[in-house]
């Protein structure tokens, strides 16, 4: 199970596909939604309202799901 590099929290797929999307697709660590959220110094729902645009759009990491570390 992949988990936050700064705060070691569990990973759901979103929060890994939504890393890949807005900072790096070749990230190979993860950060979870809220320090996401710290980096960018924005709130949770604006990183929530994101995934929900991504899956609107279709985009491929999100339908696809990301299913790593197995
Ligand atoms: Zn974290």
């Amino acid at each position: 199970m992949a988990v936050c590099k700064n705060c070691g929290a569990t990973l759901c797929a979103d929060e890994i596909s939504v890393f890949l999307k807005l900072v790096s697709r070749e990230a190979k660590t993860y950060l979870c939604k809220q320090c996401l959220a710290d980096t960018f110094h924005c709130d949770t729902a604006l990183i929530d309202r994101k995934i929900e645009q991504f899956k609107r759009n279709g985009c491929l990491l999100f339908t696809l799901g990301v299913q790593k570390n197995e």
